[in-house]
């Protein structure tokens, strides 16, 4: 630059400054705090906008008025603009803003001025105004006056609700709607499954399912608040919630597994293809069909497919069903999303985009072989289609990164997937940052989408698994990180992520909250482990259920359901009071870790009753949180009752035994509390004629919630049954 041009330039830059009246700042000032960090702040003089300011709205061009938040809607309409108005303008273009999702707001002392070239950036706009109205109100101080520029960098940013073992009351999703429009979050993948009352294929939706109807009405208030409800309908695997009617049978591909249909039989398409016309009918408008496809497996079997998998391979006749249902979507409106694990396990580079164990030159050597095979097989990858790369880890394995590559140069679309539960845990998560490759929790979120950003990916899927079928309120926290990251990935540390989280869920603030989770999670993992002579209840082989084995990772074993198997040798044994002190010294650790949760117990308990007390919203989620707590927290005292009776003073060994009776009896109570949080807003029983769908998964295994205390219900039996003894 020469040195005029700079003069002239630092003049422009001057008159500029003079001319907005203020300073270019990163941030708002503390405590006003807006979730997603918006991209660009600048504050002007002025004293700042007084809470209550605000009487009427003024609307600038050819739209209809914003679904708006409680402080904003109470406004009236107003055509002339003047003091304590609110102005949204509607504009053909705004310099800096290149998607309809992008607003402008300038906050005066008087008035408040958003504008947008579509009606999801004025959305956005009050969005975030009503944040800061929120905090204006809370802190009983002035919005300061400011002009805020902002837009998303992922332009799909979604969520996952899967139906799969649970249905959560019709209120509760429209309320997840409002609480997620907050946080600009613009789609949610609904995963049906049975939860879903199927016309067109009407065995297939559970008795309690919600009607077409209802879903279209709750697509239609969604699409109000600029999200899109994509419907996921799995289809050739994860198909046990259909083909677990004996009336499909015959479209299974071996007769008696019921995880994976036939690719080659026309019935397969006939039962898929009327389920996708009933979740079109569903969310009228959406842009995606959500198709599944992940974990097959066990395909490639019967008499139709073998010859074709034998002579032309396995990824062939996966990519055959993907055509199918690909043009399917094609002729019917929509974009399917397809997830790719399948394709990459096929071309022999799948571990290499999860495993932390590959190193980059096996990442490599796997990509540099597989790479061939999966162009080979190109012109068989649809193009309509959105390959969706999933990984619930830290995104930097380096086949991780090599599979986008490999969709960005052969001109396919990808977008990613990340999990806000990656352990699928029903208690606290975990939440490890300093882990490296190996970290857990929102770290993971967060890294899979700096990821997606760098590569200019333009969508994200936080996903929710229903596997172990935790609380909802257990996934917000991944949900709204989600949300920040995708429209702002490097706008806040993860320090700041949890003071904004705490402040706009609950308008409390709470120091070092990452430690106090840690040590309720300490104690959920000490939950987990507890009863078990190995590993914890997370184990798949600890499943207690004789269950017919047809995981799509192991070869199928005709007959594995048949086996009787006595659960309790699992379990650990209970004190020998012919050998008093025995017991103590094997379970000395399970002993000591008991120790330490008693002894925080009255501490964490107070800070989580405080957190509820304190809290201006969102109370229902201590409530949940107290009650997860206060169950976990029986286990701890019945293993150290149970200490207190493996003793040889018989008088010590009386008490103890009475301690275990008011421990089991603080479990049940716990338990029961419990079901009562869990059933404000979940259906926690089924009808009687529901055709249970049992497989690996611990929620498939009862059909109420008590497939989350399995291994405490036959532990209590072990000991009624000891107790007689005594
Ligand atoms: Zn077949």
């Amino acid at each position: 630059m020469k040195k005029g041009n700079y003069f002239s330039f630092s003049i422009c830059l001057l008159i500029l400054l003079i001319s907005s009246g203020g300073l270019i700042a990163q941030k708002l000032p503390a405590p006003f705090m807006i979730l997603p960090q918006p991209q660009n702040v600048t504050m002007l003089n002025g004293p700042g906008l007084e809470p209550g300011m605000l009487q009427h709205l003024v609307l600038k061009g050819d739209f209809l008025c914003p679904v708006m938040g409680d402080l904003l809607s109470g406004l009236s309409l107003e055509k002339e603009t003047g003091k304590g108005t609110l102005i949204l303008l509607l504009e053909k273009t705004i310099p800096g803003l290149n998607t309809e999702e992008g607003y402008t707001m300038t906050i005066y002392s008087d008035s408040v001025e958003v504008a947008s070239t579509g009606e999801a950036g004025l959305f956005y706009g009050c969005q975030s105004l009503e944040q800061l109205l929120e905090d204006a109100r809370d802190f009983n101080k002035p919005v300061p006056s400011c002009k805020i520029t902002d837009y998303p960098v992922l332009s799909y940013r979604a969520v996952h609700f899967d139906l799969k073992h649970h249905l959560d009351h019709m209120n509760y999703y429209y309320e997840s709607i409002d609480r997620l429009a907050r946080y600009k979050i613009n789609a949610v993948v609904l995963e049906f499954e049975d939860k879903l009352r199927y016309r067109r294929q009407p065995l297939v939706g559970a008795p309690q399912s919600i009607s077409i109807d209802e879903m279209a009405a709750l697509t239609r208030y969604a699409r109000e608040r600029h999200i899109e409800i994509t419907p996921l309908v799995q289809g050739l695997g994860h198909a046990t919630f259909i083909l677990k009617h004996e009336e499909y049978a015959g479209l299974r591909e071996l007769s008696w597994n019921k995880w994976a249909f036939c690719p080659l039989n026309e019935g397969t398409y006939q039962v898929l293809f009327d389920m996708y016309r009933d979740a079109i009918d569903a969310t009228p408008g959406s842009k995606y069909l959500h198709i599944g496809g992940d974990e097959i497996g066990n395909i490639g079997l019967c008499p139709r497919c073998k010859p074709m998998a034998d002579k032309e391979g396995m990824l062939s006749l996966s990519l055959y069903w993907l055509k199918r249902v690909c043009e399917f979507a094609k002729e019917n409106g929509r974009i399917p999303i397809f997830w790719d694990d399948m394709p990459l396990k096929q071309g022999g580079v799948y571990e290499s985009t999860w495993s932390d164990e590959v190193t980059s030159t096996a990442a490599a050597k796997a990509w540099e072989e597989g790479i061939p095979k999966l162009d080979n097989l190109l012109a068989d990858f649809p193009k309509n289609c959105v390959y969706m790369r999933w990984n619930y880890s830290m995104a930097s394995q380096p086949g991780n990164i090599l599979a986008l590559d490999w969709y960005k140069s052969h001109g396919l679309m990808a977008m990613i997937a990340t999990a806000t539960n990656t352990e699928g845990g029903m208690l606290f998560q975990a939440d490890e940052r300093d882990k490296g490759i190996a970290s857990t929790g929102i770290v993971t979120i967060r890294s899979f989408i700096q990821l997606a950003a760098k590569k200019k990916i333009p969508g994200m899927l936080c996903t929710a698994w229903d596997d172990k079928s935790p609380h909802m309120e257990n996934y917000w926290r991944g949900f709204i990180a989600a949300a920040e990251f995708s429209w702002n990935p490097d706008g806040r540390t993860l320090e700041e992520y949890d003071n904004v989280w705490l402040q706009r869920e609950f308008g409390i603030s709470f120091p070092d909250y990452f430690s106090f989770n840690n040590q309720l999670r300490r104690g959920s993992v000490l939950w987990y482990e507890a009863l078990f002579r190995h590993g914890s209840q997370m184990d798949e082989e600890n499943a207690l259920q004789s269950l017919p084995q047809i995981e799509h990772w192991l070869p199928p074993v005709e007959g594995r359901e048949k086996i009787q198997f006595d659960y309790t040798s699992k379990l650990i044994e209970l004190p020998d009071l012919n050998s008093p002190g025995t017991w103590s010294k094997k379970y000395k650790d399970l002993i000591d870790r008991s120790l330490i949760e008693k002894n925080s117990y009255k501490e964490l308990s107070d800070r989580l009753i405080e957190l509820y007390n304190k809290s201006r919203r969102n109370r229902y989620y201590w409530s949940l949180s107290i009650a997860l707590y206060n169950l976990q927290s029986t286990i701890p005292d019945l293993l150290l009752a149970l200490k207190e009776s493996d003793s040889p003073d018989k008088i010590q060994q009386y008490a103890g035994l009475e301690d275990v009776k008011k421990a089991i009896k603080n479990f049940q109570e716990a338990w029961k509390e419990l079901e009562n949080v869990y059933g404000q807003t979940r259906f926690i029983s089924y009808t009687p004629n529901y055709v249970p769908d049992r497989y690996f998964h611990l929620a498939s295994q009862r059909e109420d919630l008590t497939w989350m205390i399995q291994p405490e219900q036959l532990f209590l039996g072990m000991i009624e049954k000891w107790l007689k003894t005594r």
